[in-house]
């Protein structure tokens, strides 16, 4: 059964086609905006919140990580962008692509299959809520923000461990593979990485919706989609005259990743440049001549 509406209501919605369901939503829930009836029409077509939940994570990973990486495929095919690229001698040949992209599937589908059916009890357990109407877009907007400061925080110090001894030979080299990133190898990552970086994803919101109970499922999605849409375009390889970090200074974007796998040591967060610059990590010849220079003072200093 679905939370979301009563029986009576449910009955009134029902179709075996997920099409008619969303039409009779649309045609009688005036009340709720175009997402909130798109939403409730997916529970109401389900009518097991379990599978909807589960199903609608799996959908939204895969939809959005591979929707996203195949405009990045085409760009790469195409000349006129080329000036953009960062790594200008190196595009990623077909049979790379081609390669990554079956490890890429081939991880999800088993790494995906258990919070399939745990997830949504999971949410039912810590309070997350799925029923409509949605809340207030400042609340939202509010969550995604702490939601990516946390997490850009969790990023930057996994990320920095994984690049010890023990960690990069058995874990983080995987990553690696590719010194000139691109959209798909995004997530082309051993399991344990995939699993403790993505944990930064899942944990913040997890222990924010156990301490406030005040978390809907649709801002979870929403950061989600987000964090999948900055972490393929962060290793897309191209830095635009229209970029997001052109205008917001120290959001992170291709500019900074694409460093890290360039030069393999620096640049360790994830969305924001504030940990590499305070804890003086910065990727790149001009940021290690500059560091070496301010030791090399210190030193005559002293
Ligand atoms: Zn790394
Ligand atoms: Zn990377």
């Amino acid at each position: 059964m679905t939370e979301i509406f009563n029986s009576t209501t449910l009955e009134k919605l029902a179709s075996p086609s997920l099409i008619q369901v969303t039409k009779n939503v649309f045609a009688t829930q005036n009340q709720l905006n175009v997402f909130e009836k798109l939403w409730a029409s997916w529970y109401a077509y389900m009518r097991n919140d379990s599978l909807a939940t589960g199903l609608l994570f799996f959908l939204t990973h895969e939809l959005w990580y591979f929707g996203r990486c195949l405009p990045w495929y085409i760009i790469d095919k195409t000349p006129y962008f080329r000036k953009w690229k960062l790594q200008p001698t190196y595009i990623p040949s077909d049979k790379e692509q081609w390669e990554c992209l079956k490890a890429v599937l081939r991880d999800h589908m088993w790494l995906e299959a258990a919070p399939i059916w745990t997830f949504h009890p999971l949410c039912k357990s810590i309070g997350i809520r799925v029923t409509v109407p949605f809340p207030a877009l400042k609340t939202m907007l509010l969550q995604w923000a702490l939601f990516f400061v946390l997490e850009d925080c969790w990023h930057y110090w996994a990320h920095r461990l994984f690049h010890y001894g023990i960690f990069y030979k058995y874990i983080h080299k995987k990553h690696h593979r590719y010194a000139a990133p691109f959209g798909l190898s995004a997530e082309y990552a051993h399991p344990l990485e995939v699993m403790s970086l993505g944990a930064g994803t899942i944990m913040f919101p997890i222990i924010y919706a156990y301490y406030t109970g005040d978390l809907h499922l649709f801002t979870l999605t929403c950061w989600i989609i987000f964090r999948l849409l900055q972490a393929v375009d962060s290793h897309s390889g191209y830095d635009f005259p229209w970029s997001l970090h052109h205008f917001v200074p120290f959001w992170a974007g291709a500019e900074h990743h694409d460093r890290h796998h360039h030069y393999f040591i620096g640049n360790y967060a994830s969305s924001f440049r504030w940990w590499d610059f305070f804890m003086d990590t910065e990727a790149g010849p001009q940021k290690k001549d500059t560091r070496e220079a301010r030791k090399r003072s210190h030193k005559k200093i002293q």
